[in-house]
């Protein structure tokens, strides 16, 4: 922590479309301040001044393309990467003791795993969406779900930009996650990831996912539970990727002296 108390803060991949606006949310934040940044090996910000870098002035952040170097001087790592690098991540933070926040989505079983085995001496706070609003339509799919039981088909209808890699969202996985908690049966006994042909008629219990991918869309959420005569639909609309840096800034602030874990927003929003 600095001399102020404000939470030293590191942005992982900052060249990336959530890195540069996890900088600029610490930036503007009084709580935190951002001490360095790191993009992927060989790319051409590495060894530049970040305020630089990104065509302004000079901010006295330095840009490393070793992620040792910025780690060492955080409390909190920000990490909105890939799969592959949250999890070598992950070693290096524990090392460092500091808090590693991550948003980055599509991990397997293998490197959810070894996300768990670090978070055995690390503060690791990870989800797959990290906004207030996402985080409360979770536990209020929970809920619902639990409430209507298995005469309400429930489906799970998400819509994202074109440049999103991987399907369905983390975030509608979470959402699948939570519904399938609500019934107390597992997500991947029940799943019903894309339907195509004569697929036969729907299974009841079954959780359904469908993938709209196009422009610019930030992230669109629909919880839909149909029953007989009535559907509820849940929804969640994003309409500016900050969303998502605040609620990880937050993250990496709540994070500090906590004890080693692997924590949800639930627990970041009081809401465990
Ligand atoms: P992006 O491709 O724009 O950014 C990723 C960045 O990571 C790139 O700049 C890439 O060069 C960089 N990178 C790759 N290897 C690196 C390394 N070894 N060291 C440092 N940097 C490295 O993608 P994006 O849209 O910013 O999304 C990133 C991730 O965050 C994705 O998994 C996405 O699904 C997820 N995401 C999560 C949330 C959330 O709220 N949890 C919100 C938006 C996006």
């Amino acid at each position: 922590m600095d001399e102020d108390g404000s939470v030293r803060i590191a942005v992982m991949g900052v060249a990336g479309r959530m890195g540069r606006m996890l900088a600029e949310v610490v930036a503007e934040s009084d709580a935190a301040r951002l001490v360095a940044a790191t993009v992927r090996p060989g790319h051409d910000w590495a060894g530049a001044d970040l305020g630089e870098a990104t065509g302004g002035a000079r901010s006295g952040v330095p840009v490393y393309d070793d992620p040792l170097e910025a780690i060492r001087g955080a409390d909190a790592v920000l990490d909105f990467t890939t799969p592959e690098v949250s999890v070598e991540l992950s070693v290096l933070t524990a090392q460092a003791r500091a808090v590693h926040v991550i948003g980055t989505t599509g991990f397997d079983d293998a490197q959810l795993a070894k996300l768990a085995a670090a978070a055995r001496h690390a503060v690791i706070v990870r989800a797959g969406n990290m906004s207030l609003g996402v985080n409360l339509l979770t536990i209020l799919t929970r809920q619902v779900a639990a409430a209507l039981g298995e005469d309400f088909d429930i489906e799970i209808v998400e819509a994202h930009h074109r440049m999103k890699v991987d399907a369905p969202s983390g975030t509608a996985l979470m959402l699948g996650e939570a519904a399938a908690e609500g019934r107390g049966v597992k997500l991947s006994d029940v799943a019903d990831r894309g339907r195509d042909g004569i697929t036969g008629t729907r299974v009841s219990g079954h959780i359904g996912f469908s993938a709209i991918r196009g422009g610019e869309i930030v992230g669109e959420h629909d919880v839909l539970f149909a029953g007989p005569g009535e559907r509820v639909i849940l929804r969640h609309v994003a309409t500016d990727r900050r969303i998502f840096a605040r609620g990880a800034l937050r993250a990496g602030l709540w994070g500090q002296g906590k004890a080693p874990g692997e924590y949800t927003m639930a627990s970041v929003l009081g809401l465990a």
